[in-house]
């Protein structure tokens, strides 16, 4: 059986009501885990009311401002979750950021702070966040983190974030290794296309979600909510055995060779 319950979790990337993490978040809640929130705080107040309202119904027992960028934020972060909380179970990472004249036209024209900023907020993040983690898992722990098929496969206009999905990807590896015998878990989920805010910034997001609806084995993309379903499943016993791997949720896009074949039924 799936169940969380007794087990603090840590939710990071929640923007809005069409957020990977919020489905994330919604399935660890089904599955009975106690809940915390980060989000993006901005000069104005405003994500911190929308990301706010939108979590209620979970009843987060922590909820805090927490850019990644910022490394006092990210040490404030921890430290509340030690003073409230104790331990941590679980961490989900499912945040990332390109500037959009990096994730469309030549890849050759990416610039210097481009390059570095994606680097920086998608991959160097699990590491920050992991490391302030890894004393608050005293009992063992899963970190989840979110990846794509770009990151493997070159993706037209994807450019700039697939390498910084690659870099997140060995992330995954190295820390599997080093956190393994802390009996912490590390695993990503690469999930296949979701019209969301971040990928909205991606050139071509809605033909590749029509390519997917095409050739992809299930003939459909997959949503928030079956995301969460697998981070629930990693972040469970029931995945116990299971670190250092990407999995695929993506309605079986992946295995598909010639994949305009596919698309004949
Ligand atoms: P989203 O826009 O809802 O989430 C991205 C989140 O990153 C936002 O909550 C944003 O506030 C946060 N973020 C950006 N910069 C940050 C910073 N400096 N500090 C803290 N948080 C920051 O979009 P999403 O598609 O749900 O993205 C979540 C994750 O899923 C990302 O890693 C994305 O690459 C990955 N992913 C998305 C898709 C897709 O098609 N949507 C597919 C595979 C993987």
């Amino acid at each position: 059986m799936l169940n969380l319950t007794g087990k603090n979790a840590l939710v990071t990337g929640i923007a809005n009501n069409r957020s990977i993490a919020w489905g994330i978040a919604q399935q660890l809640h089904a599955a009975g885990a106690n809940i915390g929130v980060t989000y993006l705080p901005d000069d104005k107040g405003r994500m911190e009311k929308k990301v706010a309202e939108l979590v209620e119904p979970l009843q987060p027992s922590l909820f805090l401002p927490c850019n990644v960028q910022d490394d006092a934020q990210v040490q404030q972060t921890f430290d509340t979750v030690r003073d409230k909380w104790g331990k941590l179970d679980i961490l989900i990472h499912c945040l990332a950021f390109a500037t959009k004249e990096s994730l469309s036209g030549d890849f050759s024209s990416v610039s210097r702070q481009d390059f570095a900023l994606a680097l920086d907020i998608s991959a160097y993040s699990l590491l920050s966040l992991s490391r302030a983690a890894k004393p608050l898992m005293t009992g063992g722990g899963s970190i989840v983190t979110l990846t794509y098929l770009g990151g493997v496969k070159v993706i037209p206009n994807y450019n700039t974030m697939g390498i910084a999905k690659a870099a997140l990807e060995m992330n995954v590896r190295y820390l599997a290794a080093e956190l393994g015998p802390q009996n912490i878990r590390v695993n990503a989920i690469s999930a296949g296309p979701i019209r969301t805010l971040a990928s909205s910034a991606v050139g071509g997001i809605l033909d590749m979600i029509h390519h997917v609806e095409k050739v992809a084995p299930l003939r459909r993309t997959v949503t928030q909510l079956e995301v969460g379903n697998a981070a629930a499943f990693l972040c469970s016993d029931l995945a116990s055995g299971i670190t250092g791997q990407i999995l695929y949720v993506d309605a079986g896009y992946e295995i598909m060779g010639m994949s305009e074949a596919g698309s004949a039924s």
